[in-house]
């Protein structure tokens, strides 16, 4: 996923990212980040380009999930993993710590993709199976 100019992983696909913040009954929230309301971010292939740009890599492109063109309040409320509503709730605690760590190429190459996932669709094992078909 990229945003605000920089790569992170998330921990899960990016229809299930939860939002952190803690409802007023002290449960987590369990909305969505993505939802039918808000802008959607597009699936590119984008450079897999090492943070110094020296190290091989096992691919030259990557499918990223892009949000860096959506308007800037939204980039921040991925990155702040909340839901549209806490979004707008900045006195709403989080109740958990957000998901996302910095994507590292080396570290992370398993999640290295060269292709994008089939529209409407996110990666699953029927995706993956297609891909390990291909020589
Ligand atoms: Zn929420």
């Amino acid at each position: 996923m990229q945003l605000l100019y920089v790569r992170y992983l998330a921990a899960r696909p990016v229809d299930e990212i939860q939002c952190v913040a803690q409802t007023r009954r002290r449960y987590r929230c369990t909305s969505p980040l993505l939802t039918s309301e808000s802008p959607a971010g597009t699936w590119r292939l984008m450079p897999a380009t090492a943070a110094d740009g020296q190290l091989a890599l096992p691919a030259d492109v990557m499918a990223v999930y892009d949000i860096s063109r959506l308007p800037y309040a939204e980039q921040l409320r991925w990155r702040a993993q909340r839901c549209p509503q806490h979004a707008t709730t900045p006195t709403a605690a989080d109740l958990a710590v957000a998901d996302f760590e910095l994507f590292d190429p080396i570290r992370h190459h398993a999640h290295i993709h060269t292709r994008l996932p089939a529209p409407a669709r996110r990666p699953g094992p029927a995706s993956r199976a297609r891909q390990a078909a291909r020589p």
